[in-house]
């Protein structure tokens, strides 16, 4: 189906049919091209590829058949003009960045984010000349008062992990568009499916699909949207030559997850939203802190349903203590330890020692990730059997 077409489809008609690509065997379900390479029929054919002159693949660093029926779907999805495909979302994330910054350049970015994220921001980055300043991001002053006449990227998450951080995206884009800075919006928390951050002006959006869009904890995948200038012009020279490409069985599987995304994503906003209410009143009796976008008590809770379709499966708590954290962690019976998130089983985490543990104890209380937070992804069980475990929990832990 050509572009035009899937353009013009409904969200939940383009998550299951867009970028398919049908053989000449009308396979119902996209196939699985498992090929490193093509062959060609005449000479002048491999030329005119090679030149850019005449359509279709010549090796799967650069296209690959399955690859880019994900690659389209994705693009659809999100609104985006072209999306590329990354074998995660590090390295998504990475080329996101070194594409476009040199040495020389200043990136600004959210204090608040995925460990890994910060790693490239305080540690990456500086080692190749560029600047980089890190920023309260739910602080809409912050974002103007560290703009230099370098800064090229605006790097940031909403909502953040595993902070819950909202950022006010008609803001900060409007504010990079007005500096000519490129805005780099991480969407994993929330995926097209919740949230689309080019419909308030950002520039790429960037994804772990790890996380809700294969949503079924099966692989590793990355994605990264822009303009079809954006993506020809300046990830693609980065991409086709360092080559941190997605398997094509591993967009199959994300390919999959998509068609079922938006259903998905939306059960578990409201089971997440069942569970912040069963446990906001108990943590704060007990002195604790509740961090949940899709509940009154969050900062920006009107700002979060304003720019979100729902507020996700993910949010945080703070119990006071390692120990405490510890100890309903180790109470659990359903619910799983596992640090992973956007899956459709309920997951449970201490960020501390866990995904924000690579961090100093310094960057961890700036950016709130205290010794008693814990995060949880909310799945598709019955809401019942989560609280029924989490009450238990709770109790073996004090709280
Ligand atoms: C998980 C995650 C990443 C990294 O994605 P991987 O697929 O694990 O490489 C980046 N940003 C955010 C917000 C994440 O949650």
């Amino acid at each position: 189906m050509d572009r035009a077409t899937t353009r013009k489809w409904r969200p939940a008609t383009q998550a299951v049919r867009a970028g398919t690509w049908r053989s000449e065997h009308g396979e119902t379900s996209e196939a699985l091209f498992l090929t490193s390479g093509y062959t060609y029929d005449d000479a002048q054919t491999v030329a005119d590829r090679f030149a850019g002159e005449a359509e279709g693949m010549t090796y799967s660093r650069l296209q690959n058949p399955t690859v880019a029926m994900l690659e389209e779907r994705i693009a659809v999805m999100e609104g985006a003009g072209a999306c590329r495909a990354q074998a995660s979302g590090m390295a998504a994330m990475t080329a996101a960045l070194l594409c476009q910054l040199s040495a020389g350049d200043h990136c600004i970015a959210a204090r608040a984010a995925f460990g890994s994220c910060r790693w490239l921001v305080d540690n990456l980055l500086p080692r190749f000349g560029i600047e980089t300043s890190v920023i309260d991001s739910a602080d809409d002053a912050a974002w103007e008062a560290a703009i230099r006449p370098n800064t090229k990227v605006f790097f940031f998450e909403t909502p953040a992990n595993p902070t819950l951080d909202v950022v006010d995206l008609q803001h900060v884009c409007d504010l990079a568009r007005a500096h000519g800075i490129t805005t780099v919006v991480d969407n994993a928390f929330a995926s097209p499916a919740l949230q689309r951050p080019m419909e308030f002006g950002a520039d790429v959006v960037a994804y772990s699909a790890t996380k809700l869009m294969d949503g079924q904890g099966r692989v590793l995948a990355g994605a990264v949207c822009g303009s079809e200038d954006w993506i020809n012009d300046t990830l693609l020279p980065f991409q086709r030559n360092t080559g941190p490409n997605l398997a094509p069985f591993n967009a199959w599987v994300v390919m999959k997850g998509l068609e079922t995304l938006s259903m998905r994503a939306h059960q578990q906003s409201r089971n997440a939203v069942a569970l912040g209410e069963f446990l906001e009143p108990r943590i704060l009796k007990a002195g604790g802190e509740m961090r949940h976008p899709g509940l009154p008590s969050h900062p920006r809770h009107e700002l979060a349903l304003r720019q979100m379709d729902a507020t996700g499966p993910i949010f945080a708590f703070d119990v006071g203590t390692r120990e405490r954290a510890f100890a309903l962690l180790d109470a659990l019976e359903l619910i799983d330890l596992s640090n992973n998130i956007g899956d459709s089983r309920t997951l449970m985490c201490h960020p501390a020692s866990t995904t924000h543990a690579g961090l100093t104890e310094e960057d961890r209380a700036e950016m709130g990730v205290s010794e008693g937070l814990l995060r949880i992804n909310v799945g598709l069980e019955d809401v019942e059997d989560l609280r029924e475990d989490l009450d238990r929990a709770m109790a073996a832990a004090g709280i």
